[in-house]
């Protein structure tokens, strides 16, 4: 039997076992349950040690324990964040200036170091569902710090007037899915009624059809 480097007790193997871990935050320490890991305790001592693999394993419970504790929180996973973010091929910094907030956040939230708050958490969840919501607010920030993404999304940001026309007469439509061709036509048709000003109640049925 092996015997603790610290106290020189006999160590314990444990496999398939759970841990009670502290896990560092910005708002300070919390615990977390750790489970289906393997590893080596001393008894006496209380200390526990992990071999490369154990620890290799360690770190992947961890994370899904974390994981499932943002799940129950209804937040979004650091997974669901950063999927989010790459949709719309957005660096950490320019996700932090697109929701107005301090350097650093989007890495914490990725990485478990803190959760984002429910409010943050609405927005990027809009931010995915709702992509002329993301214009918006692509619309709002220094076009400087977002010249790669402004160059991606250039053709539905010049077209997002016509975009939220579509969007009021059917709300289920995925943007995304339309042609180019197709929005460029309606932008025409719209174009022609707002200049012939036969702008009345009937507008939204010649749209309407024009769809
Ligand atoms: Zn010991």
């Amino acid at each position: 039997m092996k015997k603790c480097p610290i106290c020189n007790h006999e160590l314990e193997k444990v496999n398939n076992g759970t841990l009670q871990s502290k896990h560092k935050t910005s708002n300070g320490c919390k615990d977390i349950l750790v489970e289906n890991i393997s590893y080596t305790k001393c008894d006496y001592c209380k200390e526990v040690f992990f071999t490369p693999e154990e620890s290799q394993n360690y770190e992947i419970q961890l994370e899904k324990a974390l994981e499932k504790e943002r799940k129950c929180e209804h937040l979004l996973t650091a997974k669901e964040i950063k999927m989010i973010r790459k949709k719309y091929g957005l660096t950490q910094l320019q996700l932090e200036l697109l929701l107005k907030i301090g350097p650093k956040n989007v890495a914490k939230w990725e990485t478990y170091k803190s959760n984002q708050s429910q409010t943050i958490d609405n927005l990027l969840r809009r931010m995915n569902d709702d992509y002329c919501f993301f214009l918006k607010m692509l619309n709002s920030v220094e076009i400087k710090d977002f010249q790669n993404v402004i160059t991606t999304h250039s053709f539905y940001l010049e077209n997002i007037f016509i975009l939220e026309l579509i969007l009021k007469i059917y709300p289920d439509v995925n943007i995304k899915t339309l042609s180019k061709e197709f929005i460029l036509y309606v932008n025409k048709v719209i174009t022609e009624i707002l200049s012939s000003k036969v702008i009345n109640q009937n507008s939204q049925l010649v749209l309407k059809e024009a769809v």
